[in-house]
């Protein structure tokens, strides 16, 4: 956790997702600069979420009182295929702010046998094999939706 930091702010998405964990951005061809790159003519920054005005002044989701049925679905789908929560980032950026939750991520996702940097697409360390831990317990998972 020093400052350099590979984790920031401005690659955490509207939704709640970390853009420097996405397979899009570590790719070599043709990779993403994250849900926040200011490319308007890329049809992979047409998402309604990320461009959605109810947020208002607010940098994310993680205020919005309803989450919405969109994001919802998001969700749901990530949580299905990758076992991991954007509305559960949001949920720690509310409730403890977006420093800490950069810390978070931080160690969530180091890979704990070789430091390698884990990848949300990915049920492995892409550097060692190691398993990556899945973002939300079973528990979590009924209670939610
Ligand atoms: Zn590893």
């Amino acid at each position: 956790m020093t400052n350099q930091s590979i984790h920031k702010t401005e690659l955490i998405a509207p939704c709640g997702m970390n853009c420097r964990v996405c397979l899009g951005f570590e790719r070599k061809k043709k990779p993403c600069f994250g849900c926040r790159a200011n490319q308007e003519l890329d049809s992979r920054y047409n998402c309604i979420i990320r461009n959605c005005q109810k947020r208002g002044n607010h940098d994310n989701c993680s205020e919005c009182e309803n989450r919405c049925a969109r994001l919802k679905r998001l969700d749901k789908r990530y949580r299905e295929k990758y076992g991991y929560s954007p509305i559960h980032s949001l949920d720690i950026i509310h409730a403890l702010g977006m420093e800490a939750f950069l810390k978070n991520q931080e160690i969530f996702w180091t890979c704990e046998s070789c430091q390698g940097l884990l990848c949300v697409h990915r049920w492995a360390c892409p550097e060692c094999g190691a398993p990556r831990p899945n973002v939300i317990s079973a528990q979590e998972l009924d209670d939610r939706i």
